[in-house]
Formats: structure tokens, sequence, C-alpha cells
């Protein structure tokens, strides 16, 4: 795509962009009585308008119901998780019984390692990226204290070279070579949150099987950003949160994947509840766990039901777009917003003055989704405070980050031609 700075370039893009009427079917928020430039669909996505009706259906069975709605609602309680088997596992690349919606991402983050990590007196290392979010810190450090082992001799992270702001691929592999058969696991964010990296989770996985290790990711910045085929690539185990990419809701439910080979053997070691016992015997009430062959035998409780329901009203956007015509967008809209920022670094900036946007992250397509992650020098948060007043609802990280996540389900390419109309503006005071 030949991109121009201009507004009739934005608007002829959109009128050619198969994807754009999914934007009406999104609640946009306003800031001052206009619709805001929205570009943080990485940390919470925006309302569905169908979200209401699922949830109004919920409520209304349970009102007219009560406790039969378990059977008798229009999407029984009692199996409504199961709805998510068939279009879940499309979106993430897997078999449909390699995943389940349960819980919350952190929580499935560690219920997955009680499985997946399993140290031994030679084998105790867990490989993580530098700077990984920090709830998956706090996690991997804790799993390695409840183990009996060390968090400063069993962590291995990964970091980006003095002077680069990402990671190198062959890092990764080369920490994975290193660490050998000392490593239990492999835990890697699929995207990193901070710079939007995206890694070759095919090849983190192969490296890691060659050693004998677990490989796992953190799939919070990939569901619903970018392509992933988790059963093909021989993932062992991912999860994700339904909030970000995916529209589900503020503490929406999660999503895991447990690659089948897992699923079928009934003897690895997990934390239990009834919602995992086999389901023809689960009444029965008795004693003796008997785990589904499924991701489902990870499942402890019950279905939340009324965030399931915001969850099916965005999985179901997802399933009638699909994934690959939502990449092809993005890489052009993002593309875009790259092109935005590189005009204006060209004709108002002065990198020599210090005064300059730097983008960190990856310009390659395969090492990212829609995220741009830029800094800007000379300006800080006084830059990211201009932007929001303006009414440009971005993400500001510490220390010194603007991350802008132009989604191909709502966000157009006027958008991202108005953000950098604000931008031009801020850079000039
Ligand atoms: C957003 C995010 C989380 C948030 O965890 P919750 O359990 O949903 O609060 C965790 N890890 C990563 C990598 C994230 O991006």
């Amino acid at each position: 795509m030949k991109y121009s700075n201009e507004h009739s370039f934005a608007e002829a893009a959109d009128a050619q962009d198969p994807l754009s009427k999914w934007r009406d079917e999104f609640h946009i928020p306003e800031v001052d009585g206009k619709k805001a430039l929205y570009f943080t669909g990485n940390s919470l996505g925006l309302q569905p308008k169908r979200t209401k009706d699922y949830i109004d259906q919920e409520l209304t069975d349970w009102s007219n119901l009560g406790v039969e709605g378990h059977f008798e609602a229009k999407n029984p309680w009692f199996s409504y998780h199961e709805m998510f088997a068939e279009p879940v596992s499309r979106l993430i690349g897997a078999k449909s019984t390699e995943v389940v919606v349960m819980n919350n991402l952190t929580v499935n983050l560690n219920l997955l390692l009680v499985s997946f990590y399993r140290p031994t007196k030679d084998r105790y290392k867990i490989i993580c990226e530098a700077k990984a979010f920090p709830s998956d810190q706090y996690a991997l450090e804790m799993q390695v204290r409840c183990a009996g082992y060390n968090p400063a001799e069993a962590i291995v992270e990964v970091a980006p070279r003095e002077g680069e702001n990402t990671i190198r691929q062959e890092d990764i592999l080369a920490a994975i070579k290193e660490t050998g058969n000392q490593t239990a696991c492999i835990m890697i964010g699929g995207v990193n949150y901070f710079t939007g990296q995206v890694f070759d989770m095919k090849a983190i996985t192969q490296a890691g099987h060659a050693v004998g290790a677990m490989v796992g990711f953190d799939l919070a910045h990939a569901a619903g950003n970018i392509k992933l085929e988790l059963h093909d690539w021989d993932v062992d185990f991912a999860c994700w949160c339904s909030y970000k990419y995916l529209n589900s809701g503020p503490g929406g439910v999660s999503g895991v994947y447990i690659h089948e080979r897992h699923c079928e053997n009934t003897s690895l070691p997990r934390f239990a509840g009834w919602w995992g016992h086999e389901k023809e015997t689960r009444f029965l009430m008795e004693k003796g766990f008997r785990p589904m062959k499924s991701a489902e035998a990870w499942q402890m409780s019950n279905a939340p039901v009324l965030s399931m329901a915001a969850h099916k009203a965005a999985i179901d956007i997802f399933d009638e777009v699909g994934m690959s015509s939502l990449v092809e967008k993005q890489k052009k809209l993002s593309g875009y917003l790259e092109f935005i920022i590189d005009d204006i670094n060209d004709r108002l900036m002065n990198k020599a003055e210090n005064r300059w946007l730097e983008n960190i992250t990856p310009r390659n397509w395969d090492e990212r989704g829609c995220q741009v992650s830029i800094v800007a020098h000379g300006y800080g948060k006084a830059m990211f405070d201009v932007l929001m007043a303006a009414g440009v609802i971005s993400d500001w990280r510490e220390p010194n980050v603007i991350r802008l996540a132009p989604v191909p389900l709502y966000n157009s390419f006027t958008d991202v031609f108005l953000f950098g109309q604000v931008l031009e503006t801020a850079v000039k005071r």
C-alpha cells in the first residue's frame, strides 16, 4: 500500500476496506462530545454492541428458570463453556479438545505451571523473557519457590542486548541451548506487551523440545492480534486473556490451550475440581478424581456464565470475521501508523537536538502485530498528556513509552490520520 499523510487518502483506504463495516458493531467512547481516537484495544478492547443482548439472555433465563437454567436455559449453563471449543480453537490454531475457557489469565498461568513446570534436582530452570509482564514474573517466581527452588538460580531471563530495545530471536535460542538439559520449562509472552515484539514460537518450541523442556506461551497480547498455529507448532501449553484484543470486557474470562498429548495423559499432576472430572460420572459425587481427556480437565469450577456471555458475543464476531482478514488489514493499518510517525519525524523533529519519536517496535511484519510503541524523546509524559487531552486514548508505560494499537476490527485509516494531526500539534508545542 502506498501511503500518504492526507485526509483524502485515509478516507479512500476506509472506503476500500472490506472490514470497515465492523466499526459500527462497537461502542466508541467519546471525549468532549467527539468520538475518541481509541488506540488501547491492546489493554481493554471496546464493547461490541451485541454484548448487552448476550448478557441479557442469561439474566432473563436466570430470572425465569432459577436453577433449572443449568439445563433449560437457551444456552444451558452446565455446558456453556463447550460453546467456545470450536471457535476458540480456530482463533489460536488448535484442536477443539485442546482448548478451554475458564478463570482469569494469571490464575490459569499458575495452574498450567503446576502441570508443566515439574522441576527435578538436575532440571529445574525456567527460561523467560526479561521484563516480562509483572504478573507473569511474580507467578514464575512463586512457582519456583513453591517447588522448593531458588528463583535467582532457577529463572533464566533473556534480555535485549545493550543499546537495543527488542530481544533477538537468536539470543533466545542460544539461551535454550546453553541452559540445555537443566531447562524444565520455557514460558515466554508470545507478543511482548511493552514493545509489541512477536517471538518465533515455532522455533522456540522446537529448540525447547530439543533439550527436553516443556514450552508454553502467555498469549495475552497475541490472541486476536496475530495468526497462531499452536497445535502445528507443537506448543505444550498456553493461556491468554479475553479483554484485550478479544473485547470480552474488563476482567473477562481467560483461554487455555493444552496439547492433546498432555490432555490424554490422565496421570499428569494438576490442581483439580469437579468440573475437570469425567462428565459422565461427575454428579455421582464419588471419591477419586478421574480427569476428562481434554483441556477441560484443568477446569475446577463451574463456568462464570455472565462474563462468558460477554466472551461469547466477542468470539462470535471473531469467528465471523476470521483471523486471516484481520491480519491482512492489521498490516496495512499499523504500517500506516508507522508511516505517519516517520513523516512527522522527517518534517518536524530533530534527532540532533534530541527531539524525535523513536519507534521501538520491530518493523519486520513477522515480528509485530497491531501495536506500535514509541518513545517521545525530549517530550516524555507531557506528550502523552497532550494526546489524551485531545481525545487520543493511548497508553503510557513507565519509564517513557507510549503504546498505540490500531485494531483492525474497529479502528480506521481515518483514525490513524487524525491521530497524526494531533501528534503534529503536540510536537509543535
Ligand atoms: C494483561 C496481561 C496480564 C494480566 O493478567 P490478569 O490475570 O488478566 O490480570 C498478565 N500477563 C500478561 C503478559 C498480560 O499482558
